[in-house]
This record gives C-alpha cells, structure tokens and sequence, in this order.
C-alpha cells in the first residue's frame, strides 16, 4: 500500500497544475473569485478541489467558522461527477462517500464525513433551494465552465451575488478553453490563471469525400487502424449518443469474433451518461500488454474526463443538441455539425501521453463552411421552463434584470412562463403557487411533476410513476432485429392497450416485468431492452423516494385508466391533437400543426379522434410518439386557461362522451 499511495503522490506531482498551486492559492487568499484555465488533463478537476481543502483545513485551525465545511466541484456531466469522485477517492486514500463523495440526480454518494463533493452543476441549484445560505460549504468550483451549459451559467449568477454578501466564500471557475476573458469579465475582472499545458503534436486528417454514413466509417477507419498500426495506441471514436455507440459497438464485436486470432486483442470500452457504472469504469482501465482499446463515446470524452493513452481520434462532426422552438413549443434533441472549438478539443485527445493523430470524417471544406466558430450557450438554445421554476423557487422574480452570464431570448422566457402558468405553477402576477413549490421539488421537467401530483389527486402515483419512469426509456426499449421483426411485433402487440394507448401500453411492459421478477429472459423473450427497464426501475425507485419526502402517497388504481389517462393530461394538455378531416394526420389543438402518429405506435393504425403526445419527433414527417387518446373535455378541466374560452367546446365535443374515454378507435370517428 505504501508504494501505491507514493506513486499516485508522484502523479499528482507531476501534473502541469501543480507547479501553480501556491500561486493559485495565493490568489484565492486575496481576490474572492478566480478563474483557472488549463488543458484536459492537466489537473484542474482532481487536484484543485484538494488545493482548496488543504487550504480551507489550515485556515480552519484560526478561524473555527470554517471546520468541518465541505468544497464543492460542480460538473455539466453526471459521468465525470461520478468518475473523478472515484478517482480522487483513491489518491486521498479513502472509501468514497467518506470523505470524498458525489451526489449527481438520484445517486447521492456523500455521508456526514464528506468534505469534498463533486456534483452535478443541477444538484447544486437544487441544493440552493432547500439552503440558499450555501453554509455547509466553504467553496465552489465550477468545473468545465466552457461547456455552457444553462445549470452552469444560474450557478454563476448566483455565486456570484453570493460571494458579495459572503467575503469568507470562495468561487474557482474553471475551463478548458482559452477564451475566459468574457468570463474575467462577468466576474467583475476576475484574475486569469493560464496553466500551460504538456501537450504532443496531434496530426489532423481529412477525408477526401464526405461520408454518407459516418457510424459505419467510423468503425472502418477503426480497424484500419487496429490491423495496420502498432500496438500501444488506444482509439477514441466521437458519437453522438447511446444507440449509436451500442450499434457501434455490436458491430465492432462482431467483426472481432470474425477475424479471430488474426488481430490483435481490441477492447471495447462505451461511456455515455446512462451507462451501468461498473462498465464506465473500464474505460479508463489502463489497457493491457499487446491489446488496443477502442473507446466509443458521447462528447464527455471531449474535455470532461481524462483518458491517457489515447493515440488516435476518430471524429465524425456530431453531437447532439437541444434545440428549442419558442413558436411551437417543441423542445428536441437534434444531432448537429460540433463547432470548429469542440473539434479542436476533440483532436487535443489523441496527444495526451504521446504524438497522435486526429481522423476527420469530413472534408477540409465542410470544415471551414459547415462548422460554426463555437456553439452558442445552452441557455440560448433550450426550453426553459426548468429553469424559470427553479429560479422562481429560489425566489428571483425578475427575471429580465437577472444578472445571466449571457440573457436566453425575451420570446423562449415567455414561453417558459406561460407554460408554467398554464400548469398552475404561477400565478397572474407571476409567483410561485403552492402548485408550483412543490413541482420544483421534483428533480422532473415541470410537465412529468405535474402528472405526478394529479396522480396524488386522483390516487394513481404508483401507475403514474411507473409510466413517468418508463417515458424516459421509451425510445431504445422495444428491440426489432432485422430477421425477426414479425416475432417482436407480436411479442410487443402482447403489452399493447388499445383505450390507453403507448402510456399504458408501457405501464404493462413494466408490470409484466415485474412480475416476472425483473426477469433479464423475460426480456429476451419479449424482444425488451434490459438495461433500459433497469433503469427506469432505478429511476421509478428514486421517485417513491422522493414521494416519500414531499408527501405525496402511494395510492394504486390498477384498472382505472381513466384517472391515469387524466393525470397525464394534465401535464401533458400543450401536447393535445384531434384527428383531422383527411382521417390520417392529426393537428395540433393550441396552434394548428400538422403531425401524425408514429408508425410505432400502439395508435397507429385505431387513430382515436382526440390525442396528446409525449414528443415530436421530425423525420420525414413530424410524428408523434408516445399517443394516448383522451377526452377533450379533461383538457378545460386540468388546464383551465390554456385554451381558448369555448375552443374545446368548439371541436364538436360538446355531447356527452361514453363514461371512461373520448370514443376511441374507428367507429368513433
Ligand atoms: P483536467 O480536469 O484538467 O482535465 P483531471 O484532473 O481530470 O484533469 O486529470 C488529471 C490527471 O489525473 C490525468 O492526466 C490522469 O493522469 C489522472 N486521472 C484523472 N482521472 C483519472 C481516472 N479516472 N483514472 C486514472 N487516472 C485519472
Ligand atoms: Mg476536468
């Protein structure tokens, strides 16, 4: 063990960070805010939060108001949360959730012992809102500030107004990239700390055409590599989300099983943010003797973890991101061309520990003409809602004079207010309802929370949160292999209702696993996704927890779908559709679009008259998934002022419908 703890003592030693540790604390004993800017990898997420606690511990020794205070270091992405915590466990020598802990949504690994914690930027905001005071905290470090996102930017503000009326409070801000004057300049001048970092030469290639499909390029190029260049040198290829990396990933197993004892050994390592903990770990595993990994990853490999021995880099030029319409409402996750600057770092990656080699999977052209300079924050591009409860919660009411690092746009705030009304979580004048405060205890987009409540109303939660769980998986659960497709339609025509469309349809899959005891070859069986529905069962758990501390109380109405239907009306009433003339496509009740019912869909071939939906999706079309047919009449009772006075009555729905449900199906068109 002691030769462990001095090697791991050398490493911290030899990071480019550490040569300015006095200076940076120095700094920090004299200016309140700082901001640090270095490199991936050069220490700033594991060693400058140990800086500050070592520093905060001798100050202690005088001054007793600032024993026992923690540090925080907050990041965008649960993955590095979780990951560096871990990391910095081992080099202080402790378990973690000692004295090293992290606490990302629903996971809070911290104890009464925990001094440093690393977190999600949204737990911290979260945590302002039960304590505004931040007095169990000494300092904060904002972490991968670059990365804009909207958790980030609040965070700023408000540690900025707190470390006014606080002069004892620390902030580090911190960041990869080189461009923090805007930052200094937020911060009221903050000083800049550049911290030079050790970095090889990283050769950039293009490719001569662009590439139609870049998942089956990027695993081309791969073995390319793998078969032709020598062995150490680990591959990092860019995706853009889970389904992509674990398609990726089948393929490259596959193709390794084929080639046999003909390659090299290639392991296979996934990081993205739903991944089972145990598997992230692997990749920053160090590889083997005589084998090559291949990490396939979403953009937290890009500067918010460190992987060493990455030699190559393969970059397709996606991400996804949240693109929000403040016309329609519509809120989606589009993958879209990276920025030139997210290029630049995601070729940084491959010069780690040596001279390595950047593979574009575009051309020099589409580089210069396709990808913009940088991308423009979160907080400019994303549906707010979240966000304005939050900070209505907090108790910031003006929201035009909130001092935002940069404003969002005055139509999307709008919005956001509006819809919050609408789900009686304000009121005229704009404050917070009792509705509301307790919509902002849920971790939840303000749409789900709501569904919850009714549900407490009208004695459903079990079902409810099951169904709100199960939402968040709905889109990579029902698996159709190629040469089985009749035999996974059939399986899943099993679970499907008819009257309670995808919702229910998803209530009995989840139930149907349960009973069969969280069976894996239940799923198998069923053509299911296993790791999606453990998830959602982690998640559904975190929630009756939360229940628990909110008081709201399990109640079950297991065969009245009527009341579940309703509860999910009421978050979900912006989303209402009614059939149109043409019998086919459906419009939009608030504002008229034309949409149709995936072909996935429970609903897709009944087509009831009146729907809501969970989310559109823009294919060909803009289709919706996850339909459920309701009574339009629900939509005045639990959305009273959203729709025009009269407009439901309007849609010849004034007759009384059959108890239960709007007529559904056929015959009730
Ligand atoms: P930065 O935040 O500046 O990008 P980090 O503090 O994350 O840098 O990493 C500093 C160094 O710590 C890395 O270069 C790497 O050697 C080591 N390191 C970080 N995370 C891990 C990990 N999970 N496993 C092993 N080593 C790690
Ligand atoms: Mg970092």
């Amino acid at each position: 063990a002691e030769k462990r703890v001095k090697s791991i003592e050398e490493v911290r030693k030899s990071l480019p960070i550490y040569q300015y540790k006095e200076q940076i604390l120095a700094a920090v004993a004299e200016h309140q805010i700082i901001i640090v800017v270095a490199n991936t990898g050069s220490g700033k997420t594991t060693q400058l939060p140990q800086y500050l606690l070592e520093m905060f511990d001798r100050q202690a020794v005088k001054n007793a108001s600032l024993s026992g205070k923690m540090v925080a270091c907050t990041q965008p992405r649960r993955v590095a949360a979780t990951s560096v915590a871990k990391r910095v466990a081992e080099e202080m020598g402790t378990k973690l959730g000692h004295k090293v802990g992290y606490s990302i949504r629903f996971e809070d690994k911290t104890s009464e012992q925990t001094r440093l914690k690393y977190m999600t930027d949204g737990m911290l905001l979260r945590e302002l809102m039960g304590d505004p005071s931040l007095n169990s905290y000494s300092s904060v470090i904002i972490d991968e500030a670059h990365e804009r996102s909207i958790n980030t930017d609040i965070l700023c503000a408000i540690l900025k107004d707190h470390a006014r009326a606080n002069p004892d409070f620390r902030l580090i801000v911190s960041s990869a990239t080189m461009n923090a004057q805007a930052f200094s300049k937020y911060f009221d001048d903050a000083p800049i700390f550049n911290v030079p970092g050790s970095t090889f030469p990283v050769h950039i290639n293009y490719t001569v055409a662009s590439e139609a499909n870049y998942l089956a390029a990027a695993v081309t190029t791969l073995f390319q590599i793998h078969l032709s260049q020598p062995i150490p040198g680990d591959v990092l290829i860019f995706l853009t989300g889970e389904d992509e990396i674990e398609a990726a990933a089948t393929n490259v197993e596959e193709t390794i099983r084929k080639l046999g004892s003909r390659a090299p050994e290639l392991i296979v390592c996934r990081l993205y943010s739903g991944l089972d903990s145990a598997l992230q770990l692997k990749a920053f595993e160090p590889t083997p003797p005589g084998a090559r990994k291949v990490i396939l990853s979403t953009n937290i490999a890009e500067t918010s973890v460190t992987l060493d021995g990455v030699r190559w880099v393969c970059d397709p030029g996606y991400e996804k991101q949240h693109h929000f319409d403040s016309r329609t409402g519509m809120d989606s996750l589009v993958i879209t061309p990276i920025s030139r600057a997210s290029a630049a770092q995601r070729a940084g990656r491959a010069g780690r520990t040596a001279e390595g080699t950047c593979l574009r999977l575009y051309t020099k052209h589409a580089y210069y003409s396709e990808l913009p300079e940088s991308t423009p924050p979160e907080i400019q591009r994303a549906n707010l809602s979240s966000v304005v409860l939050q900070l209505k919660s907090l108790g910031i009411n003006n929201l035009i004079d909130f001092d935002f690092p940069d404003p969002p746009s005055p139509d999307v705030l709008a919005r956001a207010l509006e819809e919050l009304y609408a789900l009686g979580a304000l009121n005229d004048g704009g404050s917070l309802t009792s509705i509301g405060r307790k919509l902002a205890e849920f971790p939840l987009n303000p749409l789900l929370a709501k569904c919850i409540l009714e549900a407490d109303r009208l004695g459903c939660v079990d079902e409810v949160l099951t169904i709100v769980a199960m939402l968040g998986e709905s889109g990579a659960l029902f698996l159709r292999p190629k040469d089985k497709r009749i035999l996974a339609d059939s399986a899943r025509s099993r679970f499907s209702s008819k009257e309670g469309g995808d919702q229910l349809s998803l209530l009995n899959v989840y139930n149907s696993w349960a009973e069969s005891d969280y069976d894996p070859m239940f799923c198998k069986e069923n053509f299911l996704q296993y790791r999606s529905l453990v998830r959602a069962r982690d998640v559904r758990d975190q929630l009756v927890k939360l229940c628990d501390r909110v008081e709201v109380a399990p109640s079950s109405a297991v065969s009245d779908h009527v009341a579940i239907r309703k509860s999910l009306t009421s978050g979900f009433f912006a989303n209402a559709a009614r059939l149109a003339r043409d019998g086919q496509s459906y419009r939009t009740i608030k504002n008229s679009m034309t949409v149709w019912i995936h072909p996935s869909s429970t609903l897709n071939e009944t087509r009831p008259r009146f729907v809501i939906y969970g989310e559109l999706v823009l294919t060909t079309k803009e289709y919706m998934r996850n339909v459920m047919p309701i009574d339009p009449l629900w939509l005045n009772e639990v959305a009273p002022h959203f729709f025009k006075e009269g407009e439901i009555e309007k849609l010849g729905v004034g007759k009384k419908m059959p108890k239960g449900q709007g007529k559904v199906g056929v015959d009730g068109r």
